[in-house]
């Protein structure tokens, strides 16, 4: 009969040198499997000597276990191997940096409307909304424009039907704010308004503010004091320039536009005050009796001013803009500048 213990320091060896699980198997059944060498010799037992046989069967055992552990041992190394490999192939970079949330911003004309309305509101101005669908009587005929009367070739109108537009002006919330709040009344109308128009100073669809205040000693020297303040607060320039030309609008009398002096040159004279100095912002004018008569206002008691700025314009002015569209197209390299 072989050594046992020879044949157990030949596997050992054998396996010390395995990287390979499926090659561990094989190993394991050359020596323990059915027709290995260690069961072999454990067949062999039964032709030896009824004396000889306790010591050599111990001597099998032994050669036996120590095959198993070090079949162990190696199947253990080649996991902890595998699993290293695996670790390292998979490796997370924890210093990349994460892909965070992205901030979002207000759109440049929303910031406008915001800052315009607040300026107001700070000196006591209520702030209303009104419908973007109106009838012809609030957006004409309440205003002193009656059918026919040539001030309406002025608004290139979307209709709605019969009766109904799309409200060319916010003007219309002079007529519906006094409907439902007695003089005294205090107020600016932020909103969309719609024109038929469209070409590189002009979109379908743009924003005014509309401002009313009606009160007892309300004069035009106030009213010019209230928007000459406001410019100077929205351009954030105290010495800011105003001047005021005659105009005319059915629904206010005396009417009056508004320039300011040129907040690009200073009023030297530059493009986009096309070298005059001066920039249009805004009409404004003393309400016609013939809008606030028919209200039930006593307009031998309460006089009013009104005004209505245009939104687009000042966002340009103030952040230097000098395409409208830019505003419409949604393009983010562009919106994202006003974060
Ligand atoms: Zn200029």
């Amino acid at each position: 009969m072989q050594d046992p213990h020879e044949i157990a320091a030949e596997a050992v060896a054998a396996l010390a040198v395995i990287e390979d699980a499926a090659l561990l198997e094989e190993v394991k059944a050359r020596y323990l499997g059915k027709t290995g060498s260690i069961t072999d010799l454990m067949k062999q037992l039964g032709k030896l000597d009824a004396s000889e046989r306790p010591v050599a069967g111990a001597r099998i055992n032994e050669a036996k276990q120590q095959v198993e552990a070090a079949l162990t041992a190696r199947r253990e190394a080649i996991a902890a191997s595998a699993l290293a490999r695996k670790l390292a192939a998979e490796a997370l970079d924890v210093s990349l940096p994460g892909r965070g949330a992205g901030v979002g911003g207000l759109h440049p004309v929303t910031r406008t409307l915001a800052r315009i309305t607040e300026l107001f509101h700070s000196i006591g101005f209520d702030v209303a909304d009104g419908p973007e669908i109106e009838t012809d009587h609030y957006n004409f005929t309440a205003l002193n424009i009656p059918a026919n009367h040539p001030a309406r070739a002025m608004h290139d109108t979307f209709y709605v039907g019969t009766s109904d537009v799309l409200r060319t002006h916010t003007s219309p919330m002079q007529v519906r704010y006094l409907e439902t709040h007695a003089a005294p009344a205090k107020v600016v109308v932020p909103g969309r308004v719609y024109r038929c128009d469209s070409d590189m100073t002009h979109t379908p669809m743009f924003h005014q503010v509309e401002g009313l205040w009606v009160d007892e000693d309300v004069t035009f020297a106030g009213l010019k004091g209230v928007l000459i303040e406001f410019m100077r607060a929205f351009f954030e320039q105290d010495e800011l320039r105003a001047r005021f030309r005659p105009s005319f609008f059915p629904f206010t009398e005396p009417s009056a536009e508004m320039d300011i002096g040129c907040v690009a040159c200073g009023g030297s004279g530059c493009r986009v005050c096309s070298h005059t100095g001066w920039l249009e912002v805004l009409g404004c004018g003393m309400v016609h009796p013939n809008v606030l008569t028919p209200l039930g206002v006593d307009t031998e008691k309460h006089v009013g001013f009104a005004f209505g700025l245009g939104v687009e314009r000042l966002a340009m002015l103030r952040y230097g803009v000098n395409d409208l569209r830019l505003f419409f197209e949604n393009d983010l390299r562009f919106l994202a500048q006003f974060r």
